[in-house]
């Protein structure tokens, strides 16, 4: 087992007018579940291929443990990757292709059996050992793919979209046992997605990147409760944060009918430099309904455009007012509501749940 550190790790492909990956800075502890998260392009494959040696550094280094493997081949770093693309042999049996490592290794023929049939109850895919790749369908071999790493012993396991092809269900289940045997494995493990939910999921901690840069890192918690900036606000959470750009006034800042009142040292924060805007974060969870017969309260009134039920939840996409243009926000709704299309409500915005962000810088204000 071991930590990872990269200290100011950077990448430069020629055909990029920026770094793939710049000055990373980022420590993984020992056992722990990180999660590198961000859209496409923003660099996550790039870091997990210059760990695992796959990349150069440009400049910079990276640590396993206290070994500086900056330079070091792949092959010398003791990592088990899963890739993207599953490279596995054809001519192979998913058994084999699974135990391969540990042949190689010269594991006796019974424990190695075990290992690999442990690893295929843990991804569910018992029944397709005796069969090869060509015959068995994208998600399962991926699965084989994922099997290959978890029958290893490595220092870390390095995983890039394990599940991307697995359906909803399959992907959820399969992603749960993954936590539970790394959790009983405590084998540091890096884990690149791109989607949120799933970092949330498995995540010790998120690195949240951006165009190359590291934007915030803490445990999911913590990255939804206090997102470090704009971007992460909006991209953390589904449906996504409301985000509102609105004039400042003295006490706070208005949204349409309804003025938001701020703490002073927001105010004097977001008017640095002499800003007149701020951008105000409200999550769907964090508005209060208003009864329709309250015209006393301020309130927000929303038309509802469309319906999201989940099953367990409601969100409502709406439009309001918002002073400035029209505004499109989305609420979620306590309980069963029967709002249809075009319906009308008023909602105040809880004081505790507004994220305050420079309308200069993006960056989350005091
Ligand atoms: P995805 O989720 O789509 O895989 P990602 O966040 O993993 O995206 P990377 O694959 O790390 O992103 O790529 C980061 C940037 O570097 C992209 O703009 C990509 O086009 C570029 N890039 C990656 N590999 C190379 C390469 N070998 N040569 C040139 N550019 C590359």
């Amino acid at each position: 087992m071991a930590s990872v550190t990269f200290d100011k790790a950077t990448r430069r492909f020629p055909s990029m007018d920026r770094p793939a990956v710049d000055s990373l800075d980022l420590e993984i502890e020992d056992g722990e579940f990180m999660v590198l998260l961000g859209p496409s392009g923003c660099g996550k494959s790039t870091c997990l291929r210059m760990l695992a040696g796959l990349e150069d550094v440009d400049s910079g280094s990276i640590l396993i443990g206290v070994r500086d493997v900056t330079h070091l081949p792949p092959r010398d770093r003791n990592i088990a990757m899963v890739f993207q693309d599953y490279a596995l042999y054809p001519h192979l049996s998913a058994a084999d292709n699974i135990g391969f490592a540990l042949k190689i290794a010269r594991m006796s023929r019974v424990r190695a059996r075990q290992r690999v049939e442990y690893a295929a109850s843990v991804l569910d895919i018992e029944q397709f050992l005796a069969r090869r790749p060509g015959s068995l369908a994208g998600g399962e071999q991926q699965r084989v793919a994922t099997g290959r790493v978890l029958v290893r012993d490595p220092r870390v396991y390095l995983m890039d979209e394990p599940l991307s092809n697995l359906d909803a269900r399959l992907r959820a289940q399969t992603r749960t046992q993954l936590v539970r045997l790394q959790n009983h494995l405590g084998i540091t493990t890096v884990y690149v997605t791109h989607d949120q939910a799933e970092a949330m999921a498995v995540g010790d901690r998120l690195a949240v990147l951006k165009d190359g840069v590291l934007q915030q890192v803490g445990t999911p918690k913590e990255v939804y409760a206090r997102p470090a900036n704009t971007f992460v606000g909006g991209f953390i959470g589904s449906p996504a944060m409301n985000l509102f750009r609105l004039p400042l006034s003295a006490a706070g800042a208005r949204l349409g009918a309804l003025e938001v009142p701020l703490p002073r040292g927001t105010l004097r924060a977001a008017g640095a430099g002499g800003a007149e805007e701020i951008v105000l974060g409200v999550r769907p969870e964090q508005f209060d309904f208003l009864s329709p017969q309250d015209r006393e309260s301020p309130g927000l009134d929303l038309v509802v455009e469309a319906v999201e039920d989940t099953g367990a939840v409601v969100y409502l996409h709406t439009t309001a007012w918002s002073g400035e243009g029209l505004a499109r926000i989305v609420v979620r709704l306590p309980g069963r509501p029967t709002y249809g299309r075009g319906a009308t409500l008023r909602v105040a915005v809880r004081a505790d749940g507004v994220h305050c962000f420079s309308a200069v810088t993006g960056q989350r204000l005091p």
